[in-house]
């Protein structure tokens, strides 16, 4: 029987509805899918707690004993029903939002149960909310309190009783049937080299697992499994596209690269700059399409790098144009750029949604012709009607705002794809790199220019606000401009929207003779570019904006980075809008306003920020701390797959190895032709045929 074409609705226990539903929450349809819905924690059922030993870290206890009393608190939909229950030495209290008539009548007091949940912190003592609990007579024997799984579910799930137990129980019967064994997805061989557990006993241990350690060999083979097939898919595709793809050739290193490096270029380039600038050097002589992530933190100068690297295609016949998400940030690179190329004779134009029609006639026909060299502008630039002579490079900026299918469109604008340099301030650590593009190659700008005065980072709590009010006139009296950036998420916008709004009442309260400005995102596009202008140009002393001023504004001359409700932050997002100010010469200053009681992942991001300001120490903190899913820059174009059961931040060993066996076979059978790859092949189609072709992303 293949399992994946057996549907979930007619196993045991699950039936039309329980089968929409896992379909429609987790994407679960075949028995196969229900296999691979791993669990993602295990709980050892086989140790018995005493109260006296809960810390506030553990996940979950379980303890012997029984409720004393039953209290209802409160009324109506605020309700809730609290038990006191003890342990022979100490007692807790067991709390229910929900379902409280139906525990009133099944749970007695005086009667010996096994409690078990996740204890929490709750004024100064710890309490569990809707805890599990069965009867210590109908406990199993020793020997099968084993460990436990548990499985994602989602709200819509739990309230039809389609819980992680239910899982459990609806996968049980599945792995019987497999047990007699099913033909494994890897190859024997790699199963020998590596010494991975087979299909079906992962599987089964995966779920019900006979010991910790058999549990933990099934979980190493699954992950190197999921790990293996995608940098086999991608990898045997960046093969494809070299075989297919020829890259232009920059052959010569010219006039206007020279002139600009010996009498333009107005300071020493950093060494990290050279070095990317030699990278990118080497790929666009080499025939071979480039296609080259550019990571720098803010205020790097990769910007520069950007221009250097036109300029040789420009040396070369060719045409380049940059890519920049805002209108802000495309007006900012056209200033920066003109001013920096100077009266080179380089023609260079800018293009966004508000560029006059005529003015836009105009440089249609001036890209045409090939009279202009370099184009800079907003995704304007992608629409069909803009055509290019002979664009041989294209830069995109802050690359994590654009999709797919944007960039696919920008290859397009060429007889063949133009070079491609992704410029990003976000830093993507190594794994997650390999993992997104593992074809794509990476550059690092990882040192500043000279004579930076690094930021200053400060934790304050409200009580603080004064002192912090007194502190921004100091600064503003001395010429400088201030940021202070609200939260906006969208589960809580009109709140948000409201706390910007009492914020920026109360700064104009409290600095009556100030100019300050709003920026939110539900401005329109040019009311929005208006206020950022006023303060770019320094008419305004304050901005109190939401994140929309997170990427890549340049204004030199703020000095002062306010983040108010900053726990509400993920660390790149505050690593973002801290890297708005120390742009220019004067010491810059980052406040993170937080609440008093902050949970302890929350504290560590403050810590972390407060302690460093390097991008890459930040990110890789982040990962660990967050999960890779919920990375920025990754969350919003999304990770092109799900990982099941690897984990970016902890499997990255894993990663290499499982990278380096796929290359290996893919020098030797390229096309994954030999009867013992043949597995290989059929897997990887099956895998294609449920994701989207991500292999070329540029
Ligand atoms: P980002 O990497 O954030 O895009 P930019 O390219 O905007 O950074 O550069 C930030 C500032 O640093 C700019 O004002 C730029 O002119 C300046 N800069 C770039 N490279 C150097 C350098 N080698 N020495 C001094 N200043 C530099
Ligand atoms: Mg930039």
């Amino acid at each position: 029987m293949d399992l994946s074409s057996q549907d979930i609705k007619f196993l045991p226990g699950v039936g039309p509805k329980k089968a929409d539903l896992l379909n429609k929450e987790l994407g679960i349809r075949s028995a196969e899918d229900l296999l691979r819905h791993y669990p993602y924690k295990y709980v050892d059922r086989s140790r018995f707690y005493y109260l006296h030993e809960i810390s506030e870290d553990m996940p979950f206890i379980q303890v012997k004993g029984q409720i004393i009393r039953f209290e209802k608190v409160g009324e109506g939909p605020t309700q809730r029903l609290t038990a006191i229950f003890t342990d022979g030495r100490e007692t807790i209290e067991l709390v229910w939002f929900k379902g409280v008539k139906y525990v009133i009548d099944k749970y007695k007091t005086g009667v010996q149960y096994v409690v078990f949940g996740k204890p929490s912190p709750f004024n100064g003592r710890f309490n569990i909310v809707h805890p599990e609990i069965e009867l210590v007579s109908q406990l199993p024997p020793p020997e099968q309190m084993g460990l436990q799984p548990f499985y994602n579910t989602s709200e819509k799930m739990k309230n039809s009783f389609l819980n992680s137990k239910m899982l459990q129980k609806i996968i049980f019967p599945v792995i019987q049937s497999i047990k007699p064994g099913i033909p494994d997805t890897l190859p024997a061989y790699l199963l020998q080299k590596f010494a991975l557990m087979n299909l079906t006993e992962s599987l089964v241990n995966v779920h019900f697992p006979k010991n910790a350690n058999a549990l933990n060999k099934a979980r190493q083979r699954l992950k190197f499994e999921e790990l293996f097939y995608i940098q086999l898919n991608i990898l045997q595709q960046t093969k494809w596209r070299d075989q297919h793809f020829k890259g232009f050739v920059f052959g010569q290193i010219g006039h206007y690269f020279n002139t600009f490096f010996k009498d333009f270029l107005p300071f020493e380039l950093t060494g990290a700059q050279k070095r990317v600038l030699r990278e990118i050097r080497i790929d666009v002589a080499s025939g071979r399409q480039m296609n080259r992530l550019l990571q720098g933190d803010v205020g790097s100068g990769k910007t520069l790098v950007a221009l250097m690297a036109m300029l040789m295609a420009v040396d070369n016949g060719f045409q380049a144009c940059i890519m920049a998400p805002t209108e802000i940030l495309a007006t900012q690179h056209f200033a920066s750029l003109t001013e920096f190329l100077g009266d080179m004779g380089v023609s260079v134009a800018l293009l966004t949604g508000s560029t006059r029609p005529k003015a836009r006639v105009e440089l249609h026909e001036k890209l045409r012709s090939g009279e202009l060299n370099i184009l800079i502008g907003t995704h304007a630039l992608i629409e069909d009607t803009v055509q290019f002579s002979n664009l041989g490079l294209v830069v995109i900026d802050e690359q994590h705002r654009f999709g797919v299918e944007q960039r696919a469109r920008l290859w397009r604008k060429n007889v063949q794809p133009p070079h491609i340099l992704v410029m990003t301030a976000t830093p993507i650590p190594r794994t997650l790199a390999m993992t997104l593009y593992g074809d794509l190659s990476v550059s690092v700008i990882d040192e500043l220019p000279p004579g930076r005065k690094p930021i200053q980072t400060y934790h304050y709590y409200e009580n603080k606000r004064q002192g912090l009010n007194q502190f921004i006139a100091k600064q503003v009296e001395a010429g400088r401009q201030i940021y202070i950036v609200y939260p906006l998420i969208q589960e809580s916008e009109k709140i948000d929207l409201q706390n910007l709004e009492t914020g920026y009442e109360y700064m104009r309260e409290v600095f009556p003779t100030y100019t300050i400005s709003k920026v939110h995102g539900k401005l329109k596009p040019a009311e929005k570019d208006h206020e950022m202008q006023k303060f770019v140009t320094g008419q305004t002393q304050i901005m109190v904006a939401t994140t929309v001023i997170e990427v890549g504004v340049n204004v030199p001359n703020a000095s002062v980075m306010v983040i108010e409700s900053a726990q509400r932050f993920g660390l790149s997002q505050l690593h973002q809008l801290r890297g708005r100010v120390g742009r220019g010469a004067e010491q810059s200053f980052c406040i993170l306003l937080t609440d008093y009681k902050l949970a302890s992942d929350t504290r560590k991001r403050m810590e972390i920020m407060v302690r460093t300001n390097d991008g890459f120490e930040i990110s890789e903190a982040d990962l660990k701390l967050r999960g890779p899913g919920d990375l920025e820059g990754t969350q919003q174009s999304g990770l092109p797959f799900d990982l099941k059961i690897a984990n970016l931040a902890q499997d990255g060993k894993m990663l290499e190895i499982a990278r380096n066996a796929a290359m290996e076979i893919l020098e030797d059978d390229p096309q994954l032709i030999k009867t013992e790859n043949r597995v290989l092949a059929t897997q990887l189609r099956k895998m294609k045929t449920n994701t989207l072709n991500w292999g070329s992303i540029s």
